[in-house]
């Protein structure tokens, strides 16, 4: 049997989405990071792409008026990468922006009818946020941003599979390399789901070492700002801060 098949093989018994995660881990940063964002852009892609007029899609995107503030971002690169001049986007929010316009409408007219009625006791506060509420309870979102709930899906899924993978000798390799790290959010929801006690103390100690290894560093970069010092940094150091903050952010 040829090296390349037995390598083959191995990847297979890791399970489908072991070279995804071998491919994250070759990468700066947290893995879990790394594998959710490639996975939202490959969704909206799809979704611009194939499924801008789907009637499910344009039932969620209605009740959610649109994406989260970081997602919206994210579709919107998403389009630029695309090469489309805003077609698919322009598509998909068509009937978010007529759903808007038709509240608004609505929210008009039942001022009006209000005004009609209470218009000499609406200076009372409570009066006030009645009022205010006409307009926005029918403004309310009715479901989460799309981008959140595939990154939820994903966030589960990956977590799970990296767990599932703590005892595999390759992987460890891997994961206890110098560019990857799980951040901190990553890393309790990792303890969180974690169903065994050995998979938690690996991932922990792991977790340690690096944090320890890490506050060197950036104590290192702090100290050699003396000048004496300052021809002995190394790219690590200078590096550590920007670590720090992929690290806590
Ligand atoms: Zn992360
Ligand atoms: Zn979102």
């Amino acid at each position: 049997m040829s090296g390349i098949k037995i390598e083959e093989i191995e990847n297979i018994k890791r399970g489908v989405s072991w070279s995804e995660i071998k491919n994250s881990m070759k990468q700066q940063g947290c893995p879990i990071c790394i594998l959710i964002s490639q996975s939202v852009e490959k969704y909206f892609k799809f979704l611009l792409y194939e499924y801008a007029l789907d009637a499910t899609v344009q039932k969620k995107i209605q009740m959610s008026f649109g994406l989260c503030s970081i997602h919206t971002r994210i579709l919107k690169d998403s389009e630029i990468k695309l090469k489309s001049d805003g077609l698919n986007i322009s598509v998909l929010y068509e009937n978010v922006l007529k759903k808007e316009l038709k509240i608004l409408k609505q929210a008009e007219n039942k001022i009006k009818e209000t005004n009609a009625k209470l218009y000499s006791i609406v200076k009372k506060k409570a009066d006030l946020s009645n009022y205010k509420k006409v307009i926005t309870s029918e403004m309310q979102s009715k479901a989460g941003c799309l981008g959140c709930l595939n990154q939820k899906e994903n966030e589960s899924f990956y977590t799970h599979e990296i767990i599932r993978l703590y005892a595999d000798q390759e992987f460890r390799e891997r994961f206890e390399k110098y560019n990857v790290m799980l951040c901190r959010r990553h890393f309790i929801f990792l303890v969180n789901e974690s169903e065994s006690k050995e998979a938690i103390e690996y991932f922990l100690k792991v977790q340690q070492q690096k944090i320890s290894e890490l506050y060197t560093q950036l104590t290192d970069f702090i100290e050699k700002h003396d000048h004496r010092l300052k021809s002995q940094m190394t790219d690590v150091e200078r590096r550590s801060w920007e670590r720090v903050l992929e690290y806590f952010g």
